[in-house]
């Protein structure tokens, strides 16, 4: 009788003993999955590693290939813009040559004549000569290759120093020195070396639209009547040259005076950004820290900013008075002032001012 309860004691030790090693095996396994996941976690993660690695990088990993669609078609769309441009600015100048000017040379005065003649063509000028040069120039990029440039970042896209006020563009692919925005309808961005183009274009384009539609006030009228009559009865007796005619003029005043009011407040909106030192990009950056050193208590000064007057002699390269009538009235192809990647004070400002440091 001893020996058997001698016998399940034994039995019991053993049991215990088996189901303690038992134990030890599956934490051991365990740990060693463990270390095996945590070493292809390490393996996988060093592999995409990048110390700039954020939210906002692994987000704009995510909608990559949204960027990438909205990206080419604006890119595809860029060339149909800029044709639709020339296509609707030339039916303009078309139906002002063989509709109007014969009209006007018959009934205005010699004096009216002549001021219709040099303003309207001095005004096709400047369009021209402005959209030509801001669908044609650079905007300006930063050098791709190892400079000596300092207080620069780094772009995180082309992964090349990006100097001050440059921002890259994802359209272009490329980063843009003093980069206002990618402009559609010149297909180019807008940014250091044709900035003053663009708003030269979007000046004179707005000037020459406010021309047409007061000047072809009176036309207009006496057009949209005209084709209202189309549909009485009887129908009036109007000739084929006669009907082309109204409906020349009414698609004339329509698309110029709806370009004047879209165009104008364009242009008014930049010109406010010109006379305060600001391109369409740092309008949203220097609120924002307007917005944060106000609640510092502190006042924001825009470093790029040498006041109104000289903002504009700034920007648009009048250096002495003469300049106002060749580099501003008159087509000029001068280039800006400096080289876009380092900003110091221009020759033109008159105000001393403390050097300026690139952010
Ligand atoms: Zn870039
Ligand atoms: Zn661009």
């Amino acid at each position: 009788m001893r020996s058997r309860q001698r016998m399940f004691a034994a039995v019991m030790r053993l049991l215990l003993k088996c189901l303690r090693l038992g134990r030890r095996r599956r934490f051991k396994l365990v740990r060693q999955v463990e270390q095996l996941w945590h070493y292809g976690h390490l393996c996988l993660r060093s592999l995409f590693y990048n110390s700039f690695t954020d939210s906002d990088v692994v987000l704009d990993s995510l909608f990559e290939p949204v960027y990438w669609l909205v990206d080419h078609v604006t890119r595809w769309f860029g060339v149909v813009f800029v044709a639709l441009v020339i296509g609707l600015t030339s039916s303009i100048v078309a139906i002002v040559y063989i509709c109007l000017l014969p009209l006007i040379l018959q009934t205005y005065t010699p004096a009216w004549i002549c001021w219709h003649l040099a303003y309207g063509h001095w005004n096709l000028i400047m369009i021209v000569f402005h959209y030509y040069m801001a669908i044609t120039t650079s905007p300006g990029h930063p050098p791709q290759a190892k400079n000596d440039l300092t207080g620069v970042s780094i772009c995180r896209k082309c992964i090349a120093p990006k100097p001050a006020r440059t921002h890259h563009c994802s359209i272009c692919n490329r980063c843009v020195l003093k980069m206002d925005h990618h402009c559609p309808w010149l297909n180019n961005c807008v940014g250091h070396y044709n900035h003053r183009y663009f708003f030269s274009f979007c000046l004179f384009m707005t000037m020459g639209c406010i021309y047409c539609s007061i000047s072809g006030w009176e036309m207009f009228r006496d057009a949209y009547a005209a084709i209202e009559t189309y549909y009485q009865t009887p129908p009036p007796t109007f000739s084929f040259r006669q009907r082309a005619f109204h409906k020349s003029v009414v698609y004339l005043w329509v698309l110029c005076s709806s370009v004047a009011l879209a165009l104008g407040a364009l242009t008014l909106w930049h010109a406010a950004l010109i006379t305060r030192g600001e391109t369409s990009i740092e309008r949203h950056i220097n609120r924002k820290e307007r917005q944060r050193l106000q609640k510092k208590g502190k006042v924001f000064r825009n470093p790029y900013s040498y006041g109104s007057w000289d903002n504009w002699k700034v920007f648009l390269g009048v250096d002495v008075p003469r300049h106002w009538l060749t580099r501003v009235l008159l087509p000029s192809p001068h280039l800006p002032h400096g080289t876009g990647l380092s900003w110091d004070l221009p020759p033109c400002v008159t105000e001393q001012r403390a050097p300026l440091l690139a952010i």
